[in-house]
């Protein structure tokens, strides 16, 4: 098969990819995506809750989303929830969500191709996928999650890693908030339930460490649920997948004459903390985007840029959550559980958590 040599090749149609590759098509370059999944988004790993302001990068999010949610439940250990008011968001059907930002890259001109995987990446540029292709593009992005190959190829790995598992469960009333769950036996995470009508997506992360108590633990947590009557035993779906917690990733790098960015997942912009990603996998692909059309367009420093506005975003929040996640994680470190004053401080909720 002839190499292909297209001005982007955008790897991976989560959030990031496909804004990325609406970006660059819509600046008329010449886009290739490449999905190793059948149809993006699916089958969704996501607990499907999005900040509101999401409605500022993808204004259509309202007609994929399943409820809203107004507040915020922290429940610590045994003790009663703390209520956060005015905390706004949407759940989002994320398969829904992923699908319609896919579209939108194709309706603006790049050519998607599903089920077609990319395998390994010579320190040329070349791009080899399972469809026997070879592809040596002038930008190469890397929106390929949290574990990127691309992110590998550049050297730009994200080493720390949450596990997570979920099961969507009936909700046996309506809820109008996002609860949390902190215990010092979550090592390095938390456990969720997030409403979406008659059903509740239940999950827990824990560091990857721990990650042999995750299905343990989350039955507990489905157990106690089910105790309260809060949720209903059957199952619907069962998912889960890793999250970058160890934060922001240097995102530009070069393979000879290849320039390559990373974006998302990828790049290492989840919160640390949340685990929240979408908002800036959005935020990062159009950036990506928009970094490539300006280096095919001649801006040789389009790739220092993006690699600077990606820091003035992100470099503020991820290092907060970093710091509050360490702070939280130092007494395992020492042997000792860390009590519910150390799991508040160490949560969003907490006025601690935003202190300097
Ligand atoms: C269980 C769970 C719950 C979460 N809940 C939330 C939440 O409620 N809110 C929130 O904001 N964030 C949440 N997150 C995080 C959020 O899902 C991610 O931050 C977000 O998906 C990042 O988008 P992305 O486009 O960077 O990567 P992804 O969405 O991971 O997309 C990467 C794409 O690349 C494809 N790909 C990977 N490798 C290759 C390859 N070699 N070749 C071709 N294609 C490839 C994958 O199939 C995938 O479609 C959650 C994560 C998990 C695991």
């Amino acid at each position: 098969m002839p190499i292909e040599m297209p001005d982007v090749l955008v790897v991976g149609l989560g959030p990031a990819g496909s804004r990325a590759a609406a970006v660059a098509a819509a600046a008329g370059l010449g886009v290739i995506a490449l999905e190793r999944r059948q149809t993006a988004g699916t089958p969704a790993q996501c607990a499907e809750f999005v900040p509101e302001p999401i409605e500022r990068d993808v204004p259509a999010a309202r007609t994929v989303t399943t409820q809203t949610v107004t507040r915020m439940l922290t429940f610590i250990e045994d003790g009663p929830p703390e209520v956060t008011a005015d905390f706004r968001g949407l759940m989002i059907d994320r398969a829904a969500f992923d699908r319609m930002l896919a579209q939108e890259a194709a309706l603006n001109g790049a050519e998607c191709r599903y089920g077609e995987t990319v395998l390994s990446i010579d320190r040329d540029g070349t791009v080899r996928t399972s469809a026997d292709g070879s592809l040596r593009p002038r930008v190469l992005i890397g929106a390929d999650g949290p574990r990127s190959r691309v992110g590998w190829a550049i050297g730009a790995i994200n080493r720390d890693l949450v596990e997570t598992r979920q099961v969507s469960a009936p909700l046996v009333l309506p809820h109008d908030a996002t609860d949390i769950f902190l215990s010092a036996d979550f090592r390095g995470g938390y456990g969720w339930l997030f409403p979406k009508g008659a059903v509740a997506n239940v999950g827990l992360g824990v560091a990857s460490a721990a990650r042999g108590l995750l299905k343990p633990l989350l039955a507990a947590l489905c157990s106690e649920l089910a105790r309260q009557r809060r949720i209903g035993t059957r199952v619907f779906a069962l998912t889960g997948g890793a999250i970058p917690v160890g934060g922001r990733l240097r995102s530009v790098g070069r393979l000879g004459p290849t320039a390559v960015l990373l974006a998302g997942d990828a790049a290492g912009l989840t919160n640390p903390v949340t685990g929240a990603g979408i908002a800036a996998a959005v935020q990062s692909g159009t950036l990506a985007g928009r970094a490539a059309a300006d280096f095919v367009g001649g801006a040789a420093a389009a790739l220092d840029d993006y690699e600077e506005e990606l820091g003035d975003i992100f470099d503020a929040a991820l290092g907060r959550a970093l710091r509050r996640r360490r702070e939280v994680l130092a007494h395992y470190a020492v042997g000792r559980r860390p009590d519910a004053r150390a799991l508040r401080d160490g949560w969003i909720a907490s006025p601690h958590y935003w202190a300097a």
